[in-house]
Parts: C-alpha cells; sequence; structure tokens
C-alpha cells in the first residue's frame, strides 16, 4: 500500500531479468528517508502502459528500457530535443497538474555518456569512431555532436549512403584521425567475455581513447587489447551510474 505522500517510481519494459536501477533507488530512498518506491513493470505490451499509470496514481516518473525506448514515443506530450534526434527515450517525466497528467521524454544514455566522456577529451581527441549502429550508438553520437566531436559509425554492413564505414576501412589514416573509439556492439558483455571487436588494435597509440559502454566484466577484451597498445581505456559503469542521478534530477526539477 501506497503511504500518504508516498511517491512511485518504476521501470518499463520486457523481460525485466536484472534491475540495476530498482535496487538502486530503493536503498536512496531507504538511506535518504525519501518517502517513495522504486517498482520494476513488466509489460508484455506498450499498450498497457496507460493501465500502470490509472492503478498508480502516485507514479511520479518511468525509466523505460528495451524494447519500448521507442515505441514509448507516441505516449508522450513533448520529447526533449535531444531525445527526439536520438529517437529514442529512456526517461519519462510526470508532469501532474490538477487535473491534467503530461508525460516528458528525455534519453539519459547520451546525458550519461556525454558527461562521462568530457573530461577525457584532449584536442587531438576531435573525432569518434561509433562502433555498432544501434539504439546506443544513436545516443553517442547525439552526444558526441553536442560536445563538438565529429562521429562515424562503423557496421558490419555499412551504408555508403549514410557515410557509415566497415570494419575493413579501419586503415591506419582513420585510425590515426579518429582518437575516439566507442564500442556500443555488445561483444565482450559477460558471459562472452572472450569476443572483441574487429578493428586494428595495433594501430592505436597513447592519444587514443577506447571507450565500452559495456560494464561487466570491469574489463573487457576491447578494453584490454586496447591498453597493451598504450591507449587509455574506460568502462561503461559511470555512464550507467550517471543516469540514476540524471533520472533523479529530471524527476524532481
Ligand atoms: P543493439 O541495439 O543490439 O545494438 C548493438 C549494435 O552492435 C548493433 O546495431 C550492431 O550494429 C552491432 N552488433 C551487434 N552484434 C554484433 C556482433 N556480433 N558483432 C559486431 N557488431 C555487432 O544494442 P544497444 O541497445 O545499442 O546496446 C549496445 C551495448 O551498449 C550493450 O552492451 C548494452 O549493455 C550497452 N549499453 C550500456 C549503457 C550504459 O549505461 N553503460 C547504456 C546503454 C547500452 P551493426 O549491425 O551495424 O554492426
Amino acid at each position: 500500500m501506497a503511504g500518504k505522500g508516498e511517491r512511485i517510481f518504476g521501470l518499463i519494459g520486457f523481460p525485466l531479468t536484472h534491475s540495476f536501477s530498482k535496487i538502486y533507488f530503493n536503498q536512496k530512498f531507504e538511506a535518504e528517508h525519501i518517502d517513495a518506491r522504486y517498482l520494476n513493470f513488466e509489460l508484455p505490451d506498450i499498450g498497457d502502459l496507460m493501465e500502470v499509470v490509472a492503478q498508480y496514481p502516485a507514479l511520479s516518473g518511468l525509466n523505460v528500457t528495451i524494447p519500448y525506448k521507442e515505441q514509448v514515443l507516441p505516449y508522450l506530450d513533448e520529447i526533449d530535443e535531444d531525445a527526439a534526434k536520438i529517437g529514442a527515450v529512456n526517461v519519462i517525466k510526470f508532469i501532474r497538474k490538477k487535473n491534467s497528467l503530461k508525460f516528458k521524454g528525455y534519453n539519459s544514455d547520451m546525458i550519461g555518456f556525454s558527461d562521462s566522456l568530457k573530461p577525457l577529451i584532449t584536442p587531438a581527441r576531435n573525432k569518434a569512431l561509433i562502433l555498432g549502429t544501434g539504439g546506443a550508438a544513436k545516443a553517442v553520437r547525439q552526444g558526441l555532436i553536442n560536445l563538438g566531436i565529429e562521429p562515424i559509425y562503423v557496421s558490419r554492413t555499412p551504408d555508403p549512403k549514410k557515410n557509415e564505414l566497415g570494419y575493413d576501412d579501419l586503415d591506419s589514416h582513420i585510425m590515426d584521425t579518429h582518437k575516439i573509439i566507442v564500442n556500443t556492439t555488445p561483444l565482450g558483455m559477460y558471459p562472452k567475455i572472450d569476443t572483441c571487436p574487429d578493428i586494428p588494435y595495433g594501430l592505436l597509440t597513447n592519444e587514443h581513447l577506447c571507450y565500452d559502454l559495456i560494464y561487466n566484466p570491469d574489463v573487457t577484451l576491447f578494453m584490454k587489447r586496447a591498453s597493451e597498445h598504450g591507449a587509455e581505456v574506460k568502462n561503461g559503469l559511470e555512464m550507467l551510474l550517471l543516469q540514476a542521478f540524471i533520472s533523479w534530477n529530471i524527476w524532481n526539477e
């Protein structure tokens, strides 16, 4: 039962096997004596969203995960400019006024990525290769653009019309001119930790930054091989943790 004044936050997705957010937020609420609860809403269909909203009048904000980051768009009244460019939302702010409820969508993948990248930017790191072209890659791309870094996608099936590169195109010129490399593919993620993107690791230098969105394991094979050639490396943990702060700020601003 919700207590008087208790706010509810939650995560929608399907399936919801692991949930960092639920553990993080409920620990935060307890430690900081915040009258709130964080629930997981495993929805077989995005059409079930409005039922959840009706069932929980104290619902004050949601996180959105796979497969609904794009499917949730038609339910929003407003969308943040960057989230609109990315075409995906993973935080929903509930704006309740007297008799109305409005939803505004944001993309915390983008904000978490760019906030964590900012301190690592150097003048030489002004162009980036994004390995993979999925949902996270689109958020990474927008984050790079906002930071003034020129991104280019690297795909197994490059689309020349979109100026994408293939892995075979990664020659010494490309590697030398792109000093940031972001892995947004699932290669190397637990349990398949012995895999990594097929890039020419031998062409990396100590000016390169190799950023892996994966955070389990701590050090992926991509990071290990890159650091063997002197590159600076970073995993996706800070990006993940920042997203919880970002969500909380969005819900409370
Ligand atoms: P996704 O939509 O499945 O996209 C992954 C992309 O990687 C695909 O579009 C594909 O691009 C490429 N790819 C897939 N399988 C591959 C393979 N076997 N070999 C080479 N390339 C492959 O996944 P996502 O939602 O973007 O997430 C990607 C990764 O980012 C996941 O590991 C996820 O856990 C992580 N992530 C981390 C955070 C964080 O906060 N740290 C946030 C979001 C996501 P092509 O087909 O063009 O090659």
